[in-house]
């Protein structure tokens, strides 16, 4: 059904993916969501991969031209380096992470890792160098072991499940009676968003590209299962450059460089302490949701008294 409803332009687009043994997932993941005119240039040359510096230069964005959402957005993630972007709902955070991977492209600026311009490489090279938890996870019409080997294809079985471990969704997918071999998406099992996530976080576990974005990627869990899979996610992303996106403002304590979007422009940026001392957006943002954690706390102190 899903099918049909799509552009044909996408489809022939998917089609030619598949025929060239090239699919991605993840850029299947995100086939609603991206512009069928993103096309690979005549010229286009495979991602030469250093340490995956990227840079992100006067980048202007509009999904429709009479809306721009990002402003001309300014910000470098050296290599190996982590940096953060918060930020209310709709400042343009998810696009960010979207550009990078290149589902459109800018209108002015330019994003470029390792030097190179990401419209001048080849799309498959791009995409096999970045590992992506979207905050929307979209898994395939397959079985859930084939979706977490997705990330690497020639991955052993004993691999994946160690990635699905890691993740913390291998006992799940254990008491599933089809194991491994179930399957999942609009013909098979209904998984829940934590559970996607979970699944999405094992594929890139395994992938383990030099480039990592999370882009609230941990949003559907509880607390508990939050806290593992982000100490988790800290490992995996050590010594790779990452782009974290984040609604939780301590998973980004440590990050190199915090960026605080609002409204498609850089409202406030630097590291938590920075900003914590400019006592702007982020200072309140982060109070806010401290006031709220104190407030669970003593909402779990009086029902266990009770
Ligand atoms: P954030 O992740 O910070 O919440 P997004 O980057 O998802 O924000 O979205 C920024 C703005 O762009 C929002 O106003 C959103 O409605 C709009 N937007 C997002 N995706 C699309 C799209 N595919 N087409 C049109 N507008 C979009
Ligand atoms: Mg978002």
């Amino acid at each position: 059904l899903m099918q049909l409803a799509l552009p044909l332009g996408v489809i022939g687009f998917v089609y030619s993916e598949v025929r060239q043994g090239l699919a991605n997932l993840e850029h299947m993941f995100d086939l609603l969501d991206m512009d069928p005119e993103v096309v690979d240039a005549a010229d286009a040359r495979p991602l030469a991969i250093d340490r995956g510096a990227i840079s992100f230069r006067d980048v202007q964005f509009a999904y429709d031209p009479a809306r721009p959402i990002l402003k001309g957005i300014s910000f470098d993630i050296p290599a190996g380096h982590t940096v953060a972007v918060v930020g209310p709902s709709g400042a343009g955070k998810s696009t960010l992470s979207r550009l990078l991977y290149r589902f459109y492209d800018i209108q002015d600026g330019a994003i470029t890792i390792d030097g190179q311009d990401v419209r001048s490489v080849t799309q498959t090279s791009l995409r096999a160098a970045i590992g992506m938890v979207p905050q929307d996870t979209v898994l395939f019409n397959d079985t859930i072991g084939y979706n977490i080997r997705y990330g690497r294809i020639d991955a052993s079985q004993a691999e994946v499940e160690q990635a699905a471990q890691i993740a913390q969704v291998d006992q799940f997918i254990k008491t599933l009676p089809d194991g491994y071999k179930s399957m999942v998406g609009e013909r098979g099992l209904k998984l829940s968003g934590g559970e996607k996530q979970r699944v999405a976080i094992a594929r890139t576990i395994l992938k383990a590209p030099p480039i990592l974005i999370l882009d609230e990627a941990t949003s559907a869990l509880d607390t508990r299962t939050e806290q593992d899979i982000q100490a988790a996610l800290d490992e995996v992303s050590k010594n790779r450059t990452t782009l974290v996106i984040a609604h939780r403002l301590s998973t980004v304590i440590h990050a190199d460089e915090i960026i605080v979007l609002k409204g498609g422009t850089i409202a406030e940026r630097g590291t938590h302490s920075d900003l914590l001392a400019q006592n702007g957006l982020y200072a309140s943002m982060w109070n806010r949701q401290l006031e709220a954690a104190r407030a669970e706390e003593q909402l779990k102190e009086v029902r266990a008294r009770a």
